[in-house]
């Protein structure tokens, strides 16, 4: 893509050498997603926020992959705002070992690869023997020693953007996978702080919506982008019109949170859309 506006900032990086594999357009990043490639075919990623039990994850992993969805996303580890105290069935800022468990039931089931977050560099080893892609939560954007540690392994790593993450920031954590020997690394955006673009209208909208990020970082990085327009809004009425804007601006996957019961999701039940917009969704993909 042709630059759009000088970006001294970002030439200066690159001259001092802060940025080196980031910003090679010779190299091929991204990775395989069951049979298609992140970085060349566009991939869609659904499923809830949270794993919160062996048949709610099977069933919706059946369901979505009727869909044609491509990867199955859910928390086995949640990074809560706030301690929770007390457990719901077992979850307790996921249902952790047994969340992976059952994931990995979900995938026998349905034959989708999965997508789950690892908060910790010690948890590593084990989240890699049920997730086909790491996902690093936006908390963990920049926990370098975590990201230090995803370079050095082989599998493909969806790293999400802190909410106040900057261009350089986001190549940066990406430049410090990369520097490990890990070029199967795709950028996740999923909304910032700031004046929520919609907050006037619904003063609960936590993000605002950081789609100018997607043409911005393609000026630099063939990185593949996906967005993630469940928490970029916060609001399920927002997630279908947020995600053709993501597409539109070319985007090379979503990652959508997507709940059979959505008002009953154990984490962010505001934002789950059901099974009908997420055939609606879909449509977006054909
Ligand atoms: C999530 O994907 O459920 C999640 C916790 O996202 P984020 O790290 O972007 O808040
Ligand atoms: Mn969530």
């Amino acid at each position: 893509m042709k630059k759009m506006i000088k970006n001294n900032y970002i030439e200066d990086l690159i001259k001092a050498d802060k940025l080196r594999h980031t910003v090679n357009k010779k190299i091929k990043f991204g990775f395989n997603v069951g049979e298609k490639f992140l970085g060349k075919d566009k991939i869609l990623i659904a499923g809830p926020c949270s794993v919160e039990s062996k048949e709610m994850i099977k069933n919706i992993s059946i369901k979505l992959k009727k869909i044609g969805v491509d990867a199955l996303r859910g928390g086995a580890y949640k990074p809560c705002t706030y301690p929770v105290r007390k457990s719901v069935k077992g979850w307790k800022e996921g249902l952790q070992k047994k969340g992976l468990e059952y994931l990995a039931n979900a995938k026998l089931a349905s034959k989708l690869p999965i997508v789950t977050e690892v908060m910790d560099a010690s948890k590593i080893e084990l989240v890699s023997e049920y997730a086909d892609i790491f996902q690093i939560g936006t908390r963990n954007f920049q926990n370098y020693s975590l990201l230090d540690a995803l370079g050095k392994q082989s599998k493909p790593v969806l790293l999400k953007r802190g909410t106040w993450g900057t261009l350089d920031e986001i190549l940066g954590a990406c430049e410090r996978i990369v520097e490990g020997g890990n070029t199967k690394i795709a950028i996740c955006l999923r909304g910032v702080v700031g004046m929520p673009s919609y907050r006037h209208i619904y003063p609960s909208t936590r993000w605002a919506p950081d789609l100018m990020m997607i043409p911005a970082l393609k000026q630099f990085t063939n990185i593949p982008i996906v967005y993630d327009p469940s928490h970029a809004t916060g609001n399920r009425d927002f997630v279908l019109p947020i995600s053709k804007a993501a597409m539109s601006l070319n985007v090379d996957g979503l990652i959508v949170e997507c709940h059979e019961n959505p008002e009953k999701s154990i984490s962010d039940p505001d934002q789950a859309i059901n099974i009908k917009t997420m055939k609606e969704l879909q449509k977006l993909f054909v």
